[in-house]
């Protein structure tokens, strides 16, 4: 069996079994394969490789078995574990009884990370906003950003892109799910940042909010008092379960904290007092954006980089696609793409970014959701509702009588030319479904893209007109 007690540096001829064959998994086992070690890669399920990973994992002589686990993986001296696979699953188990070490993919893979900085971002929301950001303010600047994780690129093909790289400066900004974290041994963030605990995965933590909560506090577990845990202080239960190892700095909003980095209405200013931006600058609205904003900054502080890069940075981030996304203005109304709002929650967070009159286009396919709890916010910020799409009827009967309705059917294109005829100059047309989108779409991403196709279309439309 391998050893786990220090960092392990030697796997030549090491079994290794890498389990689930996504993304992450394929990587883990062509990075380990380079480094010498016989991997297995084994997926219960019948995952489709792409053709250029599947030559090289052949290239590299990997065993690849599909649509079931053998008894070759308990024949393994470590595991390295797919976050998609519960610790119930029987390989986990069986694993388990052979006394085999599991580890995740990030913990496996930052074992080749030397001499660069770290920065991990966890939370029940707004990770991949902040991941993203932070990507942006390490660009142009000394360090050499490399932005994956729970996102986009695994940190196994980071580390293999890293390996390459001659520039002496890296930071990895990490964004980290408990599933992820769950599994470290080693991992070793030098910055560390907790967003937020809600609710969540709690099908996979015995609905206790604690153990969940646990499993993302192990992002602090190895951080010294060199390190830096920066959380949002406005939220009691982080504020009462801080870890004591480390440097902690706090990011919230509304606490009375004194903080490097503070905002109030109007503006965010550095510690000195100095304004590093005015509100209105931002592209990235609402508060729930502010603290992302706030606890990248800090991370990026800490890091040195500079007020005025970073104010720069914050001029022109214009957020991340579907995510309260501005697409553009029209005879002077805002148009933004949310389709990632797929519950209330996020759609009462939209709402609540704007000071100006929104007509929201709500429905898709319905999870079941009590629309009703969006009648306060749509009370306050909203002064029409589209309906499209299946859920309509019942958002319809949760929402009549509170703001006008119209239904469109099942017509995006319908939808927004009825929201642009109820538009005046100053308002806001938002795609926020509090739906997922399977009656019409793929998924969110495929309807946010059709949405702002149609925006375009109706842009380029009224110009030429
Ligand atoms: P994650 O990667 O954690 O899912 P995202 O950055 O993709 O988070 O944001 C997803 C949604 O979560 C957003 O559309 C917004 O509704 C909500 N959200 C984002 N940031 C926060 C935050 N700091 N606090 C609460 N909700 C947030």
């Amino acid at each position: 069996m391998i050893n786990l007690r220090t960092i392990p540096t030697d796997f030549k001829e090491v079994r290794i079994a890498v389990l689930g064959a996504k993304r992450s998994g394929v990587m883990a086992a062509i990075l380990f394969a380079r480094k010498g070690a016989k991997v297995l890669l084994s997926d219960a399920g019948s995952v489709e490789i792409e053709t250029e990973h599947l030559f090289e994992l052949n290239r590299l002589n990997i065993d690849i078995e599909l649509g079931g686990h053998t008894s070759k993986v308990t024949g393994s001296e470590l595991a390295i574990l797919s976050p998609g696979i519960p610790n119930s699953a029987p390989v986990v188990q069986s694993l388990i009884q052979a006394g085999i070490p599991i580890v995740s993919e990030i913990e496996a893979a930052s074992w080749f990370i030397e001499n660069s900085t770290i920065i991990g971002v966890t939370g029940s929301n707004g990770k991949t906003t902040t991941t993203t950001l932070l990507n942006e303010m390490f660009k142009d600047t000394i360090f050499e950003p490399y932005c994956g994780g729970n996102i986009g690129v695994s940190l196994s093909k980071l580390v293999m892109d890293a390996e390459k790289s001659t520039v002496p400066n890296k930071v990895f900004i990490l964004e980290l799910s408990s599933f992820q974290l769950e599994r470290i041994v080693h991992f070793h963030p030098n910055i560390s940042i907790m967003l937020n605990i809600t609710p969540d995965h709690m099908d996979r933590y015995e609905h206790d909010l604690m153990l969940y909560f646990a499993a993302k506090l192990r992002i602090a577990i190895n951080q010294n008092r060199n390190d830096f845990y920066i959380y949002n202080d406005d939220d009691r239960l982080l504020c009462e379960n801080l870890p004591k190892n480390c440097q902690t700095v706090p990011a919230g909003i509304y606490s009375k904290s004194e903080k490097p980095v503070y905002a109030d209405e109007k503006s965010i200013y550095l510690k000195s007092g100095e304004k590093l931006i005015d509100r209105l600058e931002l592209f990235l609205l609402g508060e729930h954006n502010l603290y992302n904003i706030l606890a990248s900054l800090n991370a990026a502080l800490i890091c040195g980089i500079t007020p005025t890069h970073l104010r720069n940075v914050l001029k022109r981030f214009k957020g991340i696609e579907h995510r309260l996304e501005y697409i553009t203005t029209i005879n002077g109304v805002d148009y933004y793409n949310d389709s990632k709002a797929t519950n209330v929650d996020s759609v009462n967070y939209a709402l609540k970014s704007f000071t100006r009159p929104v007509i929201v286009i709500l429905g898709g396919k319905d999870k079941d959701s009590d629309f009703s709890l969006l009648i306060p916010n749509l009370k306050k910020h909203a002064k029409e509702a589209i309906l499209v799409g299946k859920a309509a009827a019942v958002i319809r009967v949760a929402l009549e009588g509170v703001l006008p309705l119209t239904d469109v059917g099942y017509d995006m294109e319908k939808a927004i030319r009825t929201a642009q005829a109820k538009a005046n100059p100053g308002d806001v047309i938002m795609l926020s479904p509090a739906c997922a989108s399977f009656d019409m779409y793929n998924d969110y991403e495929h309807r946010g893209r059709d949405f702002k196709e149609i925006v375009h279309k109706v842009e380029k439309e009224t110009k030429s007109a």
